[in-house]
């Protein structure tokens, strides 16, 4: 190991490998466990990326790559193993306005880049909470989704090509700005919400956007649940595509974050089971308000929905969404277990119900989970509060909210990816041959296993640890 270093180092620099205290102080995260690794190296450039998988391939030692560690379900952890930050790879290398495309290295992060791209009038269209420290390459690793999916797609939808090194060092540069290219096998999608099993993203040019000018804000109070695709498809029809935002917060969130110590007050007078918080993104401002007030209108006296409250300035915007971005107050009594699923709308309410029923059952101290979501796409996050996070207690949770969802065609994963938490789960999301095409592709791309090992694919005899 020590020759490894020493090798290693002359690849970044000795000032560049951090190993024991240095790693916490530097790189601790409150949302993901990152374990115990051998060291951390912080490679500059693409080459020396390559380099480290190289020697690191050569030597049997396995290599977690990391962005912003914001991630929820343990992707980053690296126990006895090296982990790679791409945290000095983090430039914005090149805007193409008239294209509307952007060139970034993997580390820069999320913001920094939708930054650099509003600078030029346009719109890096991928948003979510963690914006602050989400890497690209972490959110190209995990194709992340976030609040204007409904409108722009989900990562994938943005990476017009990809620089990728694999687990032997290969440099695949697939770095085509082209929106069409049909010629051969699209090999960035290998590496788009593989979690850093298949190769180690280094560099991205995305699709940008037109950046909007108008910007309609609105939270809506729904007395049932089966106003609620009717109120969606009734918005995407009258908006004409503008609609960027459909996120649902149950009472049980929606209660969370507007009493104390939350900072939010209860946007509407009365009480609701449910609460809509509704964005539409356009080009005319006065236009498209009145459109969106109208579409409102009407929604109200067909009776869709109850009670309505239009942000009318950029602080009630953000008050808004502050509400919906305040999940850190479903952990506020104890420790949670955060649930990301995916699941037709017509099944959501009587899934959730029979979730709800199911936890009572079992521990009847429990609490209502906290249920949100984007809703417009089929996203719910579900949180449980337990006093008892015990291994055996959050596998008996998760059992009860993963168990229906075969069955509905669901899917355990929405957008915050398998990592380790989810692995044991696969199986009930996809069926035998798709797993089994799935350790064929790590096999053939990373046949020592070296690259994020244990995650996404629960372990096979036949694949961990067999030689080339
Ligand atoms: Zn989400």
């Amino acid at each position: 190991m020590e020759a490894l270093i020493a090798a290693l180092g002359a690849v970044v620099g000795s000032d560049a490998i951090l190993t024991g205290s240095a790693i916490q102080e530097r790189y601790q995260s409150p949302w993901t466990r990152l374990g115990a690794p051998l060291a951390v190296l912080r490679p500059a450039s693409t080459q020396a990326v390559a380099d480290i998988l190289r020697l690191a391939s050569a030597a049997g030692v396995c290599v977690v790559p990391w962005g912003g560690r914001t991630g929820l379900v343990d992707g980053c952890l690296a126990d006895d193993a090296l982990a790679l930050s791409l945290d000095r790879m983090a430039a914005v290398e090149a805007i193409d306005s008239a294209a509307g495309t952007i060139t970034v290295q993997a580390g820069c992060v999320l913001q920094t880049a939708s930054e650099a791209a509003a600078a030029h009038g346009l719109l890096l269209p991928l948003d979510l909470g963690a914006r602050g420290s989400a890497t690209i390459g972490g959110t190209i690793a995990t194709n992340a989704g976030g609040n204007r999916v409904l409108r722009y797609g989900m990562m994938r939808d943005m990476v017009l090509g990809l620089e990728a090194v694999l687990a032997d060092g290969t440099v695949i540069e697939a770095m085509s700005p082209l929106i069409k290219n049909n010629a051969g096998y699209d090999l960035k999608q290998l590496f788009i919400g593989s979690e850093g099993t298949l190769g180690i993203v280094t560099r991205a040019v995305l699709r940008l956007r037109p950046a909007p000018v108008s910007q309609d804000t609105a939270i809506v109070g729904v007395e049932h649940f089966s106003m609620l695709p009717r109120l969606l498809r009734r918005l995407e029809r009258d908006l004409g595509g503008a609609l960027s935002a459909f996120e649902v917060m149950w009472a049980s969130f929606h209660d969370l974050v507007t009493t104390p110590p939350a900072r939010g007050r209860p946007p509407l007078a009365g009480r609701y089971p449910f609460y809509v918080l509704i964005e539409s993104l356009g080009g005319d401002v006065a236009g498209d308000a009145t459109r969106f007030e109208a579409a409102l209108a009407a929604a109200l006296s067909d009776g869709e929905v109850a009670d309505a409250a239009i942000a009318r300035s950029t602080s009630q915007r953000e008050a808004m969404w502050a509400l919906r971005d305040d999940v850190a107050q479903t952990a506020r009594e104890g420790p949670i277990i955060a649930f990301d699923i995916s699941l037709p709308i017509s099944a959501m309410e009587p899934y959730v119900a029979a979730v709800q029923v199911d936890l009572a059952a079992r521990w009847p101290s429990l609490g209502a989970p906290a249920v949100f979501g984007h809703l417009g796409d089929g996203n719910l996050h579900l949180i449980v509060r337990l006093a008892d996070t015990t291994p055996a207690v959050r596998r008996a949770v998760e059992d009860v909210v993963y168990g229906p969802l075969q069955a509905l065609c669901g899917s355990i994963s929405a957008e915050h990816g398998v990592g380790l938490q989810k692995r044991d789960f696969l199986h009930l999301s996809r069926g035998p041959a798709e797993i089994a095409l799935m350790r064929r592709l790590k096999l053939a791309l990373d046949p020592r296993g070296v690259l994020n090992p244990g995650k996404v694919l629960p372990p096979a005899p036949t694949l961990l640890g067999e030689q080339p």
